[in-house]
């Protein structure tokens, strides 16, 4: 395996959660590991956020990136949060993971660096507070998808070997992942802080994510002395606007066939960015009740359930900011409940647009609607791949043809571009549309395994390292169209995936 020999300079942090109560988190400090080695690095992520390779006073990577040396400026801590897990509530926090503290890149942005099985913390509860090489590069390589796939995501700077083992199903080699966030704000973290905290912090830490992620509803909050006012309305329109978010992240999903599989209120974010990728993966052939989590055996996050999903989780938000809706706890129920019925309609509007735009439609209207249905049942039915169906319809070349040859489909073909022609620039202008939105690419489950077989058990990286090349542009066409194309027959049949915790 490569070693990756560099040292990293150029760190900027500001430490604003390390400033908030103590409450809401634990300093702590990674535990060392015995053996570091850095296997990989996120050139481009790292320019982005001004970090600069071979500085001569910057600090050697695999000790930085394994948590073993804290680069200058960081106030490593856990974080405290709760959360619905399978729909039951618990007592969490970061377990497996230190934030070493917020960078300020050279645009400006905030983000966090956060150090993922880097050891126990106050939180760990059974856990052995390690990760597996074969989990971390997993989570790399797709979380990095996602954000070229151009939805809204954790990103992956680094990896490094621990040198030591850790015991799953059998023993795995350890490593650290150095995941970036714009923050790890969860909805678990409000609940927690209701459920176990005061009203004062729960009051603070609005606050704080608003000057965080929504500087658009600070008017709604005042100061007097050293109390904090806050406008029950700002609180109500703040969680609507983390449900759009959270609705465009699913809508998001679903257009490339995601499943994030874990989808619990602890793993959803006020940033609206997807993070904790465990036992995601996507979608090959059409089935709304995918589902490939070895533990989500009542398919609650099946495909298509996640919208749903997505609606209970900001219903869980509401609930923990009920008491900064109003004095009248009644009515503030009743405005957040009111509030949260509008999801289906908000959803449906969102997710027939991005469907419109997979098929050149721009402004779909209740016809589309049905046209767009009669595909979905025709994928179902006939278990066709939903990336290389959309290809197919795209004028992208599918080499195996067999399921989009046959008459049923090319009938609905035949009305699908009967409808195009009243779309102004024709099909021409709706194939511009659709070769944007429908990735040519995606991480085939086959390929993502195959790639972290190699990596993970072998330390061989080649297929990693070619997977992510193809990944960083999933839109446009390159040369591996047969693997890409093709999943082995039967082969996500049995297919399933762990959380690797
Ligand atoms: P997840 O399912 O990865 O979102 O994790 C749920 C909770 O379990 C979080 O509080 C994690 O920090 C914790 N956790 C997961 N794996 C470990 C581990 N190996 N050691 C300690 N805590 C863990
Ligand atoms: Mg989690």
């Amino acid at each position: 395996m490569k070693k990756l020999n560099i040292k990293v300079g150029g760190w900027n942090f500001d430490n604003s959660y390390s400033r908030l109560s103590d409450k809401l988190f634990t300093r702590i400090k990674p535990q060392k590991v015995k053996a570091p080695e850095l296997v990989l690095f996120n050139e481009e992520l790292a320019w982005e956020m001004g970090l600069k390779k071979s500085e001569k006073q910057g600090l050697n990577g695999a000790e930085v990136f394994s948590g073993n040396a804290i680069p200058p400026g960081a106030e490593p801590l856990a974080q405290a949060y709760a959360g619905h897990q399978f729909g039951h509530f618990t007592m969490l926090g970061d377990g497996r993971a230190h934030l070493l503290g917020e960078q300020i890149c050279p645009s400006g942005k905030r983000v966090d660096v956060q150090l993922k099985g880097s050891g126990r913390t106050p939180y760990s509860r059974m856990g052995d507070g390690r990760a597996t090489l074969y989990s971390m590069l997993r989570e790399y390589l797709i979380s990095e998808a996602l954000y070229h796939l151009g939805i809204p995501s954790s990103r992956s700077l680094a990896v490094a070997l621990t040198g030591e083992q850790v015991p799953r199903e059998r023993m795995h080699p350890g490593a650290v992942l150095t995941r970036i966030s714009s923050s790890h704000i969860r909805v678990g973290t409000f609940e927690y802080i209701r459920q176990f905290v005061d009203e004062e912090h729960l009051k603070s830490f609005f606050h704080y994510t608003v000057q965080r992620h929504y500087p658009e509803f600070e008017d709604g909050i005042s100061s007097r002395g050293e109390n904090l006012e806050i406008d029950p309305e700002a609180v109500l329109e703040f969680v609507r606007k983390v449900m759009e978010k959270q609705t465009d992240l699913v809508v998001n999903w679903m257009r490339v066939g995601f499943i994030h599989g874990v989808m619990n209120t602890d793993n959803t974010t006020l940033s609206g960015e997807t993070i904790d990728y465990g036992p995601c993966a996507f979608m090959n052939d059409y089935h709304p009740k995918t589902v490939f989590s070895s533990i989500d055996t009542q398919g609650r996050y099946s495909f298509a359930n996640q919208a749903g999903i997505a609606q209970w989780n900001v219903g869980c938000l509401a609930g923990a900011l009920l008491p900064l809706m109003g004095e009248n706890q009644e009515t503030a129920l009743e405005s957040a409940r009111d509030m949260l019925s509008g999801f289906p309609a908000l959803f449906r509007k969102k997710w027939l647009k991005m469907m419109g735009q997979k098929l050149g439609l721009s402004n779909p209207g209740k016809e589309d609607g049905k046209l767009i249905s009669e595909l979905m049942d025709w994928m179902e039915k006939e278990q066709a791949d939903y990336t290389n169906t959309f290809r197919y319809l795209s004028d992208r070349e599918v080499t195996d043809q067999t399921h989009w040859n046959g008459k049923e489909f090319q009938n609905w073909k035949k009305r699908w571009e009967t409808r195009l022609q009243n779309e102004t620039g024709g099909k021409d202008t709706a194939l511009q549309t659709m070769q944007k939105t429908n990735p040519n690419y995606i991480p085939r489950n086959h390929l993502v395994e195959e790639a972290l077989e190699d990596a993970g058990l072998k330390a061989d990286f080649t297929k990693f390292n070619f997977l992510m090349e193809v990944l960083k542009a999933p839109y446009s066409e390159q040369q591996v169209e047969k693997d890409f194309n093709r999943v082995p027959i039967g082969w996500d049949d049995a297919y399933q995936t762990f959380c690797g915790t």
